[in-house]
């Protein structure tokens, strides 16, 4: 491609609204564009890193024998409701009408799709297992859409379904998928870990995510050095599933607890891990009371604390709860029906706020209340980054003490067990002519979100460093002075021979300065570059790599074998 053609709308200035370097750095390379909030078009160098990026999808996902397929981002609500997902998907979902009042959504994922796209067809043993993808669309109403493709509202990404005859065969497919996702994540360059994922919204037993490591990546990772542990916040906190039943229960209820006071004897009361307690801890900064609320199997030390708050460590102390009632006139304690007269701040770990069901102090000697919601009992300030896996904490499994890092959710696959073969009817007839339900696996890679992370983990002061892998053009010419015949003729010339070799060229031969261009070429992060300049008769030119900018004075016929 011939830059002098090519559409790269590149910015000079840092974009105001753009916090993380990814963010940044697809706006001013002129990869692409904000259209609203959480909504992006992509540009020819953007769209090409994502075509890398499918690509290797593809290919990893063929190698295991998935299929692909493409399904469509409009889903009647009926599939969801026959799920019961529809109301719990909440207002992530888009949803509209059409002419008839018949009600859709925007698909911010395909279980019950793909689901349904099986349950008339697949009806034997013999045609089991199956596995199939798409890379799709995807529509969800982030809470904060927000740096850019990381956290959008329409996004792309590559999920893949896995239908098993039984409980080994679903564990098999995937087995099958992690190794493809290791394979795909090495391949797009980045360093990621695996950890332990939070089953939320799919439900189901088993799942792992595939963080890409960062530092502004908004998770947190709790990992052992000893072990193979590793596990995101979200799962060291909400180990405890809620079960089905108790979701029925929708009203909370005041319990007797006589001789329940500390967390052990309360979780003993109830048969449930202390997982599924809130406490709520008191604390006096700035003349100000603050509860926090958090899930009950955790300590706030300090430091996360003052970080939460923004108070210096000094000003803050654990308040006394007689205390505190005398000085604001409030009932002290959550959940239920409770008042907060005055003067309490109360911040709630996110956490808390997905958790259902949960139980918590009466606020009455020998008194606990149980079924316990968020919004609908207690309300509160929510705050996102309170981080409760802390370094020091033990490893589950060998005790080791804790290290803790940040990531990007990559990919995430899910063990979904009979959860939609039940509630939407997908069985098979097994060898014996006995009727079961399906199990099913879910695997999804945020293609989109890859390549922020991409560029997360690879750029510089001056712009993306692309992995070859997944960079838009392997190679970029750079033609110093395009008033010089002698060098526009060179540029040319290679350019056709690189790309008649099987490289994806750029050839700048915009009119111009240097500068300008060397900038633009840090700045899109082409990986290999090939600068014609003044010795272009004697047939030398400058070639260089983006990573390391080593410069080396070459004969033109060596550029091949450099590159290979
Ligand atoms: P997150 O925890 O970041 O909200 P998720 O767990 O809700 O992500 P999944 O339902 O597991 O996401 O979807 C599969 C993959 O899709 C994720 O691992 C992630 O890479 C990608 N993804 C999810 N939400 C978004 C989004 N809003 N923007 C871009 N990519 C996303
Ligand atoms: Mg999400
Ligand atoms: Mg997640
Ligand atoms: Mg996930």
């Amino acid at each position: 491609m011939k830059m002098s053609r090519l559409y790269m709308p590149t910015l000079r200035e840092v974009p105001s609204e753009a916090e993380l370097p990814s963010h940044q750095l697809l706006l001013r390379a002129g990869m692409i564009r904000k259209l609203v909030s959480g909504v992006y078009s992509y540009l020819p160098l953007g769209l090409r890193v994502l075509k890398k990026i499918e690509d290797i999808v593809r290919e990893e996902m063929n190698a295991i024998d998935s299929q692909e397929v493409l399904m469509s981002a409009i889903q009647p609500a009926e599939l969801w409701k026959e799920s019961g997902r529809w109301d719990d998907f909440g207002p992530e979902m888009f949803r509209l009408y059409d002419r008839n009042q018949r009600e859709f959504c925007l698909g911010p994922t395909h279980e019950e799709i793909f689901t349904d796209l099986i349950r008339y067809e697949v009806k034997s043993y013999k045609q089991l297992p199956l596995s199939l993808y798409q890379i799709q669309t995807k529509y969800r109403d982030e809470k904060r859409p927000r740096f850019g493709l990381m956290r959008a509202r329409e996004f792309i990404m590559k999920d893949a379904y896995t239908f098993d005859i039984d409980e080994e065969g679903m564990k098999k497919s995937y087995e099958d998928m992690w190794i493809a996702y290791e394979k795909i994540f090495s391949r797009c360059g980045l360093k990621f870990k695996v950890v332990q994922g939070d089953s939320g919204a799919m439900g189901g037993n088993a799942s792992h995510e595939f963080m890409a490591m960062s530092e502004y990546g908004e998770s947190e990772i709790a990992y052992c050095d000893n072990c193979d542990y590793a596990a995101t916040d979200e799962k060291a906190d909400c180990l405890y599933e809620i079960k089905e039943e108790n979701r029925e229960m929708l009203v909370s209820e005041k319990v007797h607890t006589p001789n329940a006071k500390t967390i052990e004897e309360v979780s003993k009361f109830f048969h449930a891990p202390a997982e599924s307690f809130v406490k709520t801890l008191l604390y006096m900064a700035k003349d100000e009371v603050v509860a926090v609320v958090i899930p009950g199997n955790r300590e706030l030390n300090e430091i996360k604390l003052v970080k939460v708050l923004g108070v210096p460590e000094h000003e803050l102390m654990m308040a006394d709860e007689e205390a505190v009632k005398e000085a604001t006139g409030a009932e002290v304690g959550f959940a239920g029906p409770i008042n907060l007269k005055k003067g309490i701040r109360v911040i709630v770990d996110s956490r808390v706020t997905k958790m259902v069901n949960f139980i918590v102090g009466a606020n009455e000697t020998d008194y606990h209340i149980k079924n316990v919601n968020y919004e609908r009992d207690f309300k509160g300030e929510v705050i996102d980054d309170l981080l409760l896996v802390q370094e020091g904490d033990r490893c589950p499994k060998c005790g080791t003490p804790l290290k803790t890092d940040r990531g990007i959710e990559v990919g995430n696959i899910f063990q979904l067990g009979l959860k939609y073969s039940s509630t939407l009817g997908a069985t098979f007839l097994d060898e014996n002519g006995k009727e079961k339900e399906i199990f099913m696996g879910s695997h999804g890679v945020g293609v989109s979100r890859t390549a922020a992370a991409v560029i997360e983990q690879f750029h510089d002061e001056n712009g993306i460093i692309w992995p070859l892998s997944v960079a838009p053009y392997h190679v970029i010419i750079t033609i110093v002075n395009t008033k010089n015949e002698e060098q526009t003729l060179l540029g040319e010339r290679l350019y056709n021979e690189l790309v008649k070799a099987g490289l994806e060229v750029l050839l700048d031969d915009r009119n111009e300065r240097a500068g300008v261009k060397f900038k633009d070429a840090d700045l899109i992060g082409v990986p290999i570059r090939v600068t014609v300049g003044k010795r272009a008769n004697e047939e030398v030119v400058e070639f260089s790599l983006r990573r390391d900018g080593e410069k080396a004075e070459i004969n033109t016929g060596e550029i091949l074998d450099k590159i290979r």
